[in-house]
């Protein structure tokens, strides 16, 4: 959907639709296609190189209980809280690490289906429990039973959508509260946003100024407005091909993120864009070994990501707390 024409539905219809109901309706509709329909997506790529850039943050910071172990294994039994967690997608990288159990929970309810669904098929070796609920504008104690909450998180998840938070300060409030209320002690909240540095520098050196874009053929940003950069609600519509149409989103400054989250007990370990995750893990051994098991780097080491998927890819930015 082009975002005019959302406009006009509002405005056709004299509703005012929320931003987030907007964003829920366009997960909602994204069909399932399975992993063939995947494997035929123009993006595919992309999508096995942001898979893999997950992979390094789970298996580089998840945790589990018991202090005694080191490398992956150091997560063992850990118990996972993924929110916006979407189709579960991350199901399979979670199992990795062997977690004790895991809690999803997305807008989307077509999506939370689609991961109950996931996580049945297959047999995961861990309990998974998953909510539909606006987890930016409502606390997890309202919808999630506490016996699933009490035990609290070692780790944290937010994959690909705490941007949609950052529509004001009172929503990213609530979503660090929800972050930082279960998670015990020493665990860690890891996860994936666009890079605010580089969403800024390419606006400024965009050749499309005059309609406040840029992009390429495979993605587009375009704001509602240049003039300023506010710490929350500094929106603009984002396209990536074959995956989101034109849904609103808003920068996440990560020097307020950073505040916020420390306000929360949340203290920052790492901070990478996607280019230098993929330049350092590219040269360890197990995260090397895994781009050619992913089928991010063809047999000789060279990437399947082209240079405009490249561009896309490397908008975004990893974070550990
Ligand atoms: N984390 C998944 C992944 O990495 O594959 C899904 C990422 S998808 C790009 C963004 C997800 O954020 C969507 O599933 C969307 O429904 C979810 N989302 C957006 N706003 C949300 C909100 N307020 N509460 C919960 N989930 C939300």
């Amino acid at each position: 959907r082009d975002r005019p024409a959302v406009e006009a539905k509002k405005r056709a219809i004299g509703e005012t639709l929320e931003d987030a109901e907007e964003v829920a309706d366009h997960y909602n509709k994204r069909r399932e296609v399975g992993i063939h329909g995947r494997e035929e997506s123009p993006i595919i790529a992309l999508r096995k190189f942001n898979n893999w850039v997950k992979s390094v943050l789970v298996g580089t910071f998840a945790r589990g209980r018991d202090p005694h172990l080191d490398g992956r294994a150091r997560a063992r039994g850990g118990r996972v809280l993924d929110l916006g967690c979407g189709k579960g997608g991350d199901l399979k990288k979670w199992e990795k690490v062997r977690p004790s159990g895991l809690v999803g929970a997305d807008i989307a309810a077509v999506s939370i289906e689609q991961a109950i669904a996931r996580h049945q098929e297959s047999n995961r070796g861990f309990p998974g429990d998953f909510f539909a609920f606006d987890c930016f504008s409502k606390s997890l104690a309202d919808v999630i039973p506490l016996e699933l909450l009490e035990p609290m998180f070692d780790n944290v998840t937010l994959q690909f959508c705490m941007h949609y938070a950052w529509e004001s300060v009172d929503k990213a409030r609530i979503m660090l509260d929800n972050v930082a209320r279960y998670l015990r002690k020493g665990g860690t909240f890891i996860g994936t946003i666009p890079d605010s540095r580089e969403l800024r520098d390419r606006m400024a050196a965009s050749r499309h100024p005059e309609d406040r874009s840029f992009g390429n053929r495979y993605y587009k940003v375009m704001f509602d407005q240049t003039e300023s950069w506010p710490a929350f609600g500094n929106r603009y519509t984002f396209f990536l091909e074959d995956a989101v149409e034109n849904v609103p989103e808003y920068v996440v400054d990560f020097d307020v993120f950073e505040e916020l989250a420390y306000e929360a007990g949340l203290r920052c370990i790492y901070r990478k864009n996607f280019a230098e995750i993929y330049h350092e893990g590219s040269r360890q051994g197990e995260y090397g070994k895994l781009l050619q098991r992913m089928g991010v780097v063809d047999d000789y080491g060279t990437l399947n990501v082209n240079e405009d998927m490249w561009q896309a890819a490397t908008l975004y930015l990893g974070f550990a707390f």
